[in-house]
């Protein structure tokens, strides 16, 4: 474990992992070095060709990761269906993924289908398995999550409104969806959609439903493609929607009716560690930009490298401090879910839902700005990176819904601090009393 792969994984995870978990960390950084990096011009070329369409090299890549066994690497051990490795053992692997935007795709590791794969690994019965779940960890289709909504707050899903109600052995979905992949891509097909199928029912966590609903369902429209900061995102991109009369069979519903928050809380936690790690992978990339133009000859205003300047060396030790902490946060997240669940890294995932995409895009700007001018441009893969870590604020849940959540909880722990402060006070008083 002394070479590149390995160089930025603590001791105490490195005592962790697995012979299988060293050579899977070693092959995904093989694959995504010699592999993906090198293919990002092409991938690029491809997709101004035909925007909608993945790209025929990504479609090889995926082949070939498949065949080497690099595939579906995210969804953890206690799955039948897992290749075997750990969340935190995963979470390695995904920070190297991270160093180029698309690489996860490339090994069927990707946002949405990460999350769905394992929500329908979770929930799904064997037949619904069969047919939803397979073809995606086959690689054969992609999956969008549809949960947000135009007309409400959605980081409240208990406002979800999106109608679902059983008609025979029918359900008619009736709403508005903002988000979730792009059915432009013809290899979209499945989509996991939330919405309301008991609205009168006393308790607000019973009222919703999670449903599976063909992509090509009639009724089901894509108003317009999102861009996210001047980004469309393609080619698996973000829509808007409408389900007019959207009608499905009553066996495409997941768990049973009114069980929606009991799989949204199964479904989140891990994909917001991945998010965090391959954010982690792309800061390390944006760094070593950073540090190559403090070196570059061509580069000396007043005569000075850009990293002779002491302003600039502080900030390359800041960033460095920076992403190691990030780090540690998140692989003590995958940790805790491994070692008690995922309900217990609670509020670890909390922490760095909130932590890491704002540092990352801190540090992701700071590394624009030693690169000059042309760190905002094509020229670099920069302005993308830090896209990513600013629609990751977003995308999963608010940070603020976050924190709100952690604030609250915390709060619930202030009684028993001031009985404990009660309790100094009540012990210094008798002390007092002795010696003052
Ligand atoms: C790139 C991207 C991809 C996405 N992909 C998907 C997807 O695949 N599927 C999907 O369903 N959705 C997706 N989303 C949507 C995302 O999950 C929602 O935008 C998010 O949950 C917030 O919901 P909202 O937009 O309705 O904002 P609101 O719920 O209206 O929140 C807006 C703001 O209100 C404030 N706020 C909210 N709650 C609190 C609180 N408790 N305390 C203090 N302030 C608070 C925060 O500032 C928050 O940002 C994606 C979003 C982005 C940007």
């Amino acid at each position: 474990m002394d070479g590149p792969a390995f160089q930025r994984i603590p001791p105490w995870v490195k005592a962790k992992l697995t012979p299988k978990a060293i050579t899977t960390i070693q092959e995904v950084y093989d694959w995504v070095e010699n592999e993906c990096i090198p293919a990002e011009e092409v991938m690029e070329a491809a997709l101004k060709e035909h925007r909608w369409t993945t790209p025929p090299i990504m479609k090889e890549l995926r082949k070939k990761a498949k065949a080497r066994g690099l595939f579906n690497l995210f969804l953890p051990n206690h799955f039948e269906e897992s290749p075997g490795l750990t969340n935190l053992e995963y979470s390695c692997c995904a920070e190297i993924m991270g160093r180029c935007y698309w690489a996860a795709q490339t090994m069927n590791c990707h946002a949405p289908d990460t999350g769905n794969i394992e929500l329908l690994a979770k929930y799904c019965n064997k037949e619904q398995k069969e047919k939803w779940l397979k073809p995606l960890l086959e690689g054969d289709v992609m999956s969008s999550y549809s949960m947000t909504e135009p007309d409400v707050a959605s980081s409240d899903a208990t406002q979800i409104s999106c109608s679902i109600r059983r008609e025979g052995n029918e359900y008619v979905i009736n709403g508005r969806k903002l988000f979730g992949n792009s059915l432009d891509n013809p290899e979209m097909k499945t989509i996991i959609l939330m919405g309301c199928s008991d609205p009168t029912n006393p308790s607000k966590w019973n009222r919703h439903s999670m449903v599976l609903v063909p992509a090509n369902s009639k009724g089901l429209t894509q108003v317009r493609n999102l861009t996210i900061m001047g980004e469309d995102h393609a080619p698996n991109g973000h829509g808007q929607f409408v389900y007019d009369n959207v009608r499905i069979p009553v066996e495409n519903i997941i768990l049973g009716e009114g069980r929606a928050f009991e799989i949204a809380q199964g479904r989140l936690g891990p994909g917001r560690i991945h998010h965090c790690m391959r954010l982690i992978g792309q800061c390390e990339r944006a760094y070593e930009l950073a540090l190559i133009r403090c070196i570059d000859p061509s580069k000396m205003p007043r005569g000075k490298l850009i990293g002779q300047f002491d302003s600039n060396i502080e900030k390359i030790a800041q960033m460095r401090l920076e992403i190691d902490s990030m780090r540690l946060v998140v692989l003590n997240a995958a940790d805790t879910m491994d070692l008690l669940g995922n309900k217990a890294g609670k509020y670890a995932i909390a922490q760095s839902k909130i932590l890491v995409p704002i540092a990352a895009a801190k540090i992701i700007d700071e590394c624009m700005q030693l690169y000059g001018g042309a760190g905002l441009t094509q020229l670099t893969p920069l302005p993308s990176m830090w896209t990513y870590a600013r629609f990751v604020r977003l995308a999963d849940g608010p940070d603020a819904a976050h924190r709100h959540q952690v604030g609250r909880d915390e709060m619930k722990t202030a009684a028993g601090f001031r009985d404990r402060h009660a309790k100094y006070k009540e012990g210094s008083k008798v002390l007092a009393k002795k010696w003052l």
